[in-house]
């Protein structure tokens, strides 16, 4: 693995090119988080972002284009609003569900008949993209389940040898992952992200859902995902700060996400690890994977936080929490 700092334009951006041409992964930074990139074309390099991230290849991965110009390149029968949305959301973190173009290999889609499509927000993703003109499928440079990356650092703890290079672009705008919207018939949010609802439902002149498709599979909706290797337990704000003592007291080791309204000027009581949520929610989703690193970083064994307000950027974080919470299967998590 090896890695190098983009500056516009730079050989950075070259070397992350060479690499996809050669079937090889870039970490490329996106706004939203760290994404693993492959030539989408090239199916054994396909191939090798699941095994890298243990995903299952029923779980579909995003295509990232340079722009709203190549859509009809990777969907068929892009709708009048599809294009609507595209002109006004991209590049930005917003991932359109639309039927696929023969372009799209199998491997890309599980075999779906649909194709998720986004164009970052990102200069040093958009440079690659442009200079590499095909596009790049990219899930988020972590392995399968656990919390996505936001940093390069991140990327290379996580991931290590098994990505080819590493672009490192600073750290993510965003914090979590786009708004997933499919378009293939009633617009349905399938996952919240960067991207408000009410933002959409603007620019639609419509009331757009936040639903599941059943034939759809998401990571997103797997029960438990984004988390860290502590558990996480929800609770109403004002029974944050009781139910983090009560655990203490049950000889726990508890991270606090303390929401900003029940701040205190104190330092953390013994035996706790005390983040206070910053009080505006971009700021609270740009750092929330930064918070549940740092909770596993201190070895606490279980995080209690309560859920944002449902609005704005709140959706998606109170989505990841309520996801990170998830039941969790039998599958051994990697450190
Ligand atoms: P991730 O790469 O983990 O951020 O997730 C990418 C998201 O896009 C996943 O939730 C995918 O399931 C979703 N996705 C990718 N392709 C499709 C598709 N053809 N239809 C519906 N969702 C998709
Ligand atoms: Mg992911």
């Amino acid at each position: 693995m090896s890695a190098g700092r983009w500056s516009g334009g730079s050989p950075a951006v070259e070397q992350a090119v060479r690499t996809l041409r050669s079937g090889g992964l870039v970490a490329i930074p996106t706004e939203t988080v760290y994404g693993l990139g492959a030539d989408a074309e090239n199916v054994g390099a396909v191939e090798r972002v699941f095994a890298v991230k243990g995903r299952p290849p029923t779980h579909p991965l995003i295509v990232h284009i340079g722009g709203a110009h190549q859509l009809d390149d990777w969907a068929a029968e892009v709708p009048e609003p599809a294009r609507r949305i595209a002109e006004r959301f991209w590049p930005g973190p917003l991932t359109l569900v639309l039927r696929r173009s023969r372009r799209v290999p199998d491997a890309v889609t599980g075999g779906l008949e649909t194709v998720a499509l986004r164009v970052p927000a990102h200069p040093a993703a958009l440079d690659v993209l442009t200079a590499f003109g095909g596009g790049v499928a990219a899930p988020s440079a972590n392995r399968f389940g656990h919390v996505s990356p936001t940093t390069a650092d991140h990327v290379v703890e996580g991931l290590g040898a098994d990505v080819d290079y590493v672009l490192d672009g600073g750290p993510c705008e965003v914090g979590v992952e786009s708004t997933i919207l499919d378009l293939t018939d009633e617009p349905v949010i399938l996952r919240p992200g960067g991207v408000a609802r009410e933002e959409l439902a603007k620019v639609m002149g419509v009331p757009v859902r936040v639903g599941a498709k059943a034939a759809v599979r998401v990571p997103g909706q797997h029960p438990s995902h984004y988390a860290p290797r502590a558990r996480v337990c929800l609770v109403e704000p004002d029974r944050v700060v009781d139910e983090a003592e009560r655990l203490r007291e049950k000889g726990h080791r508890p991270g606090v996400l303390l929401p900003s309204a029940y701040a205190s000027r104190s330092a953390s009581p013994a035996g706790q690890v005390v983040v206070e949520v910053p009080h505006a929610d971009e700021e609270y989703a740009r750092r929330l994977y930064e918070f549940l690193r740092h909770f596993d970083r201190r070895r606490c064994d279980v995080v209690v936080a309560s859920l944002p307000e449902p609005r704005g950027i709140g959706l998606a974080i109170a989505d990841r929490l309520r996801r990170a919470a998830g039941p969790r299967d039998a599958t051994p998590r990697e450190p």
